[in-house]
């Protein structure tokens, strides 16, 4: 499909757990300084030409794949809420990628970048 119509689509884990910066309200507000993969994720999103979004919960990601435009997703979350996020979004199709947990549940969680990549380029080619 074509990129306009591919979504990536992150729980707010992904942020680092002492950046200030508010983006959920904003995803621009990143400063990209590296200290977690939403700077990754971001690259990614602007290299292929697919849009970027964060998620604070079901409700919110639900709300952010229902637009017509949205034709695929990849989606990164724990496998609880990819699991039901899933059968949310059904029938879009979701490439879902399992995020890392270092530091346990919904604190600091981490992406293998080149997951996310492949997943991308699935959905594109
Ligand atoms: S890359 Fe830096 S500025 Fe962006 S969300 Fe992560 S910690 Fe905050």
């Amino acid at each position: 499909m074509p990129p306009e119509n591919v979504l990536i689509l992150f729980s707010h884990c992904l942020q680092n757990s002492e950046c200030p910066q508010k983006i959920i309200r904003d995803l621009q507000l990143c400063k990209r300084c590296g200290k977690c993969t939403i700077k990754g994720l971001l690259e990614l999103s602007e290299r292929y030409g697919v849009k970027c979004v964060v998620a604070s919960g079901g409700v919110m990601a639900m709300e952010k794949v229902k637009s017509g435009s949205v034709k695929g997703i990849v989606a990164i979350a724990c496998e609880k809420e990819l699991k039901e996020g899933i059968k949310g979004i059904f029938p879009k199709p979701v490439v879902a990628v399992p995020n890392l947990r270092p530091k346990g549940p919904c604190k600091d969680c981490q992406v293998e970048l080149a997951e996310v990549e492949r997943s991308i380029k699935s959905l594109l080619e």
